[in-house]
């Protein structure tokens, strides 16, 4: 098991209304791979600890990484890092974690990535990665959200997705969608992933699927049942329903 190593807040960015992004120094990191996680452990006056595992939202950048937090109401750690976690603040983390639901870069197999929410993070770690190191692998995201104001990185992945041999991006909504869209409001939907289109089973892509526990399991069932191979599909759950 990795050891604990203190970390300084040395940057904080608001993504939505209620997601943050920290940046964390962390003294030793020796890298990590797309999709991968930390714990963040937090320690009161009093002593009380609190674990959480966040995942990493980008390649480590000179000993700085950086993590992105949905906030969730009354949520002991994720209230902590969103509305009081201040530049200089010392906190410890541990990692990276996680070896299974990490994207190989050698892999030319092309890559579909589902997220529920905050689930996004660990996929946009992978897309980022895809960018920086200048690979052409397709990759097609699907992130449900509940409304437009609920899009995680939007303004980058539309970016991204603008440019030639950018990743393609779907935004799926569950309460409220934009005048322009033409999918009815709500939960994900098989045909939202077997449309067709050359991201089907027949395609073969490695599929990633990321967000809160129920979203996971639906979307899995989902692609099982448009013909995808349960080996190529690899999960994350955050916890929750
Ligand atoms: C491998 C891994 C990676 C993760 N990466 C991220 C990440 O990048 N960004 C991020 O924001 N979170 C991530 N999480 C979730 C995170 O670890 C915490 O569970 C989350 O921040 C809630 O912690 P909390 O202390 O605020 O809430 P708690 O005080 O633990 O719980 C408050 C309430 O929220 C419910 N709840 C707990 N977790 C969730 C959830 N994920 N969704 C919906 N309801 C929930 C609980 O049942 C409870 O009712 C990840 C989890 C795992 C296992």
């Amino acid at each position: 098991m990795r050891r604990w190593q203190s970390a300084t807040v040395t940057g904080s960015r608001a993504e939505t209304a209620t997601a943050h992004t920290l940046s964390l120094r962390v003294d030793e990191w020796n890298g990590h791979l797309p999709g991968q996680h930390v714990d963040v452990r937090l320690t009161a006056p009093d002593g009380y600890q609190a674990v959480r595992s966040y995942s990493l939202a980008a390649p480590a950048d000179d000993g700085v990484i950086e993590i992105t937090v949905q906030r969730l109401p009354g949520g002991e750690v994720s209230e902590f890092l969103t509305d009081i976690a201040m530049i200089g603040d010392e906190l410890e983390v541990r990692g990276p974690l996680g070896n299974w639901f990490v994207w190989d870069q050698e892999d030319p197999s092309p890559v579909l990535l589902v997220a529920g929410g905050s689930g996004v993070v660990p996929l946009m770690s992978m897309i980022r990665a895809r960018h920086q190191a200048d690979i052409q692998t397709p990759f097609h995201l699907i992130h449900s959200v509940r409304t437009p104001q609920d899009r995680i990185y939007g303004d980058e992945l539309t970016r991204l997705a603008a440019q030639a041999g950018g990743p393609s991006v779907t935004w799926l909504y569950t309460r409220t969608a934009p005048p322009s869209e033409t999918r009815p409001p709500g939960r994900l939907r098989q045909n939202d992933l077997d449309d067709g289109s050359s991201w089907t089973s027949g395609a073969t892509p490695t599929c990633f699927i990321c967000g809160p526990t129920g979203f996971v399991e639906d979307a899995a069932n989902h692609l099982l049942a448009a013909g995808h191979h349960a080996d190529r599909i690899r999960t994350e759950r955050f916890g929750g329903r």
